[in-house]
């Protein structure tokens, strides 16, 4: 069973329901000690002010998300989007979270090779490590379902997240995020959580849904779909991971139209009997 004092919801589940106030009081009223930060809400509210009402609430962090999508072909939007991701760099520095979640980028239509797409997001990975030193965020690659390899993500599998850490070579400051939604398909699962080891710094549970509506929006609570997520639990605790349980649910159809405080009633109940 897991203790509550390693739950963190993140924002993202309650995104249509709560501003980053309301949010912020429903966990302290529940109880929850932690959460990740969705950019855009702490954009919308205003940095310093999320710091403060955070830190105010006694509220931990795990997680600040997201940034990334430097994959294009064209030099100058690459590197327009790696100044964007240092400015995200900074935000989770001020907010105080430990990682900032990547999201490499997908492919673009005017360059359809992928081994290239993926060669220029671990360049440009390489080219964002400086910063991320000197504000102390570590990068958190989250590895996406290759179904929105083309608009997303073309880092698809804890392996290839795993093969661009060992060629980055900065294991102080490139970490990866083990997402149950993203992975709980993959063969190589285990030994590539074993492999990931200490790299592994955020774990995010949610469920899939058989019947699965939006690849995107439409993620299950824990214990709805067809996840095993106390295996996959058990991969990354035997890797050595024993940090927070994040709880990102992006839910179109069902979790983000009900009231905050039942939402996380329903939350609590199953990272006891379904994580
Ligand atoms: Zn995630």
């Amino acid at each position: 069973m897991l203790d509550l004092r390693r739950l963190s919801i993140h924002q993202v589940t309650l995104l249509r329901q709560c501003t980053t106030p309301q949010f912020v009081a429903a966990l302290t009223r529940n109880g929850v000690p932690c959460t990740s930060l969705w950019r855009d809400k702490t954009l919308e509210y205003g940095v310093e002010k999320t710091a403060r009402i955070v830190a105010d609430n006694g509220i931990a962090l795990s997680g600040y998300c997201f940034a990334g999508l430097i994959t294009s072909p064209d030099r100058d939007e690459a590197a327009k989007a790696r100044d964007e991701v240092r400015r995200a760099l900074d935000e989770a520095a001020a907010v105080k979270a430990p990682c900032l979640v990547f999201v490499a980028g997908g492919i673009d239509p005017r360059d359809k090779n992928i081994a290239d797409a993926r060669a220029r997001a671990v360049d440009g990975i390489a080219e964002l490590i400086p910063h991320a030193r000197s504000v102390g965020v570590r990068i958190a690659l989250e590895p996406l379902h290759p179904m929105i390899c083309a608009t997303r993500s073309v880092l698809s599998t804890v392996k290839l997240a795993n093969d661009w850490c060992d060629r980055l070579g900065a294991e102080d400051i490139v970490a990866i995020a083990v997402d149950t939604y993203a992975v709980w398909w993959d063969p190589e699962i285990e030994d590539e959580i074993a492999r990931a080891g200490k790299r592994i710094c955020s774990f995010h549970v949610s469920d899939w849904l058989a019947d699965t509506q939006d690849l995107r929006l439409d993620r299950g609570m824990m214990g709805d779909g067809v996840i095993d997520l106390p295996a996959l639990r058990r991969m990354v605790e035997a890797a050595g991971y024993d940090g927070y349980v994040e709880v990102e649910i992006f839910s179109q159809r069902n979790w983000w139209q009900r009231d905050p405080d039942e939402v996380i009633g329903v939350i609590k109940d199953r990272v006891r009997t379904a994580v």
